[in-house]
């Protein structure tokens, strides 16, 4: 069912105590089309209501929950006579739901469903970072989590459920109409916890609902939620708010108002339903959702810093604030505390400034300081830090002051890693600059491989480049300048040291690199060889060994051994086992295919023959076989050290297999193949009577009584 823009599961549909639920999902078409909404959305939000709660929740009230969930409790739907009035018990449930709908920590994992270009990616994530801008919710993508939003295409178009639903995953939907960073806003609005500002119990104070202007069938997004006990009371109603509707939503003609704001300034009325950015009253009331602490922010820019509360005059007992860095993927965050003067306790257990390598309080601990001795500048390993203050002694200090810089590049020391340009897969930044100096342990080279590689292209990469150099600066050997949309080859350093610079120009960005490095050695040029017998071949990351012509790497791909087998078409010579005149190898296998012309025929003759075995033949063996296949007509199956008598083919090819298993070698075979024309199998060799064959040759035969005419073919009596 959807109410508007906003998705209902069950637990919504019971905190509406609708008994009719056909009636909302009659309309989930509907929100399809809130985009004749103006600006752009419709929805209804109740949040106003929560404001009071909130402040109350932030005094540790009891409260909280109601104040988060900013929930309807209904007892009475004035304006809705089809929807029933709820007993208290209802209100209880309908509150414990919602806090469950928040999120914990404020940590909200995402993910981006797989059709969205990298324009609309981008707006999700500046849609994202706007939030985390103003407030203490954080998006990240998501890794195990079990709970998490996942932006998708829906028939619904615009859409999302209110707060978080929980037990897996739930969409957000962004339509074709609503891939605007502010319509993106406002959906989180939802997915972080608000239902629509013009909903709110006490609109009617503030909003006039023109219910003649509104589209048949669009009635019910301009349902008021109710208000409970406390909610009513709340902050001011907040025209400004991005989760308000604007005038003409869902109005049956463009110029008529469905919301018209009552406060008449001389008349001018406030402006509503803007998608541009958070009000003033959507941050107030989203800290207050998430408690989020009054001290401290959210830094985004590239570079900034932040100070203890009252720095340099001294900061209040039980101050407690939390600072969150964030810069574009791909870069990291250099602090350095310029100046440090907090109360010195052991275990710096009273006061004490903390610096976490992520995105919240769970993050590895990267230091914390007290007392007054400068830290060491302190590097994150990502693009995320988390700095929280507390003080709780009563002594004073002055405080401490922090400046961070985002920096791409950097020194590297591994022996294997990525490189990627500062936001990859998105588009790299304008006038970006990133230097790394990569050292991997001595005695190896830098193999450096690419993924992806797409930066915009000039024929002399004057604009946007990678530039690799073979060594540790500027001045070292340059491997190559490179730019276009082609990866390049792979590239090999000549010592342990790379120097790589990425640079982009003002204008025309694209999605930048992705490389791996690793350390390379010649494994050729050790003592040993690399370990091979015959040749060794350099491979990048990698070596081979090789073998001479005439011999193959054995099962250890170290050893050579001579190659076996073959295609044999001349018409006589000798076929050895393996490693002849030495014993044969294990665990090896032939096939020679001999073929001869039409109307010849093969004849084997072993002159050695010392096989593993006896009568059995089931370790070591050879085969023979008329024609080529595996399966054609057998001759023998021969072992031992008996020679086998001469054998000759049906036709003009034979296969010869020799076998030897993992035990047990002995001196093996060499026998001579001789290709011989049949001459009889043509005519009869033009023989009246009978025709033999003989090698080289053949003769007529006469039957008894006859004899041969001096013609050698003609018999005569
Ligand atoms: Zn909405």
């Amino acid at each position: 069912a959807f109410w508007g823009d906003i998705a209902l599961d069950e637990d919504d549909l019971k905190l509406f105590q609708i008994d009719t639920t056909v009636d909302l999902t009659k309309h989930s078409d509907g929100s399809a089309r809130h985009t004749s909404g103006g600006l752009g959305e419709e929805v209804s939000s109740e949040n106003a209501t929560s404001t009071d709660h909130s402040d109350k929740a932030v005094k540790k009230d009891s409260r909280q929950n109601t104040t988060l969930a900013r929930s309807p409790k209904r007892k009475e739907y004035k304006d809705e006579p089809g929807m029933d009035t709820h007993s208290s018990p209802r209100v209880r449930r309908a509150t414990t739901s919602r806090a469950e709908r928040i999120w914990p920590g404020g940590v909200i994992p995402y993910v981006i469903g797989g059709n969205f270009t990298g324009a609309q990616r981008a707006i999700f994530k500046q849609a994202m970072r706007h939030w985390e801008k103003h407030t203490c919710v954080t998006f990240v993508e998501r890794t195990d989590e079990e709970s998490f939003i996942v932006f998708t295409y829906r028939t619904c178009g615009c859409c999302s459920y209110v707060g978080r639903r929980g037990g897996g995953p739930q969409a957000i939907s962004i339509g074709k109409n609503c891939d605007k960073f502010g319509i993106v806003a406002h959906e989180l609005g939802h997915v972080v916890g608000f239902w629509h500002e013009h909903t709110r119990p006490d609109r009617d104070q503030h909003v006039t609902i023109i219910r003649e202007n509104i589209q048949q069938g669009q009635e019910y997004n301009f349902l008021k939620m109710e208000a409970g006990e406390v909610n009513s009371l709340g902050e001011t109603y907040d025209f400004d708010s991005i989760m308000h509707y604007a005038r003409n939503t869902f109005s049956r003609g463009v110029f008529l108002d469905t919301i018209l704001p009552r406060r008449d300034d001389n008349g001018v009325r406030p402006t509503i339903g803007q998608r541009i950015r958070l009000s003033q009253g959507d941050i107030a009331q989203a800290r207050k959702l998430y408690k989020c602490p009054a001290c401290g922010e959210t830094l985004q820019d590239s570079t900034g810093n932040f100070s203890a509360p009252g720095f340099p005059n001294g900061y209040p007992s039980y101050s407690h604030c939390v600072w969150r860095i964030s810069v574009t993927p791909g870069e990291k965050i250099m602090l350095n505390f310029t100046s440090m003067d907090l109360f010195k306790s052991r275990l710096c257990w009273y006061d004490y400034v903390e610096v976490r390598d992520g995105y919240w309080r769970k993050a590895p601990l990267l230091g914390e300081f007290c007392g007054d001795k400068i830290p060491e500048p302190v590097i994150s390993t990502d693009s995320r830090l988390w700095i929280e203050f507390r003080s709780s002694s009563n002594i004073l200090g002055k405080g401490f002051f922090g400046v961070y810089e985002a920096i791409c590049g950097g020194e590297i020391h591994k022996d294997a890693g990525q490189i990627q340009s500062p936001n990859y897969p998105d588009d790299y930044r304008p006038s970006k600059e990133c230097i790394w100096r990569i050292t991997v342990s001595e005695g190896f080279h830098i193999g450096i491989t690419f993924q992806a590689f797409e930066i915009e292209w000039h024929d002399a990469c004057s604009y946007d480049f990678l530039e690799i150099r073979d060594g540790l600066t500027e001045q070292s050997p340059l491997i190559g300048r490179f730019c276009g949309y082609e990866k390049p080859e792979d590239i090999k350093s000549s010592s342990n040291k790379v120097w790589m610079k990425f640079a982009s120009d003002a204008t025309i960005n694209k999605a930048g690199f992705a490389a791996n490095f690793f350390k390379e050695m010649d494994e050729c040029s050790l003592p040993d060889n690399g370990g091979c017998e015959q040749h060794c071949e350099n491979t990048l990351g990698s070596y081979k060994c090789t073998c001479e012509p005439g011999y193959e790497l054995t099962a250890d791909k170290k050893s050579c051994e001579a190659a076996c087998g073959g295609f044999i078409t001349k018409l006589n010579g000798t076929i050895t086992s393996p490693g002849w005149p030495k014993e044969y190898p294990t665990n090896k296998n032939c096939v020679w295919q001999v073929v001869a012309p039409a109307q010849y025929r093969i004849s084997l003759q072993f002159e050695v023959f010392e096989l593993e075995g006896n009568d059995v033949c089931k370790y070591d063996y050879v085969e023979v076989r008329s024609e080529l296949a595996s399966d054609s007509k057998l001759h023998g199956k021969f072992c031992g050290s008996e020679k086998p008598e001469v054998i000759t083919s049906y036709g003009n090819n034979m296969r010869l297999e020799f076998k030897s298993d993992n035990t047990v070698s002995k001196k093996g075979f060499k026998v001579h193949y001789f290709s011989d024309k049949d001459e009889c199998s043509k005519d009869n060799g033009g023989c009246q009577h009978e025709c033999i064959n003989t090698f080289g040759s053949y003769m007529c035969q006469c039957r008894n009584g006859f004899m041969l005419h001096e013609n050698s073919h003609d018999c005569k009596e």
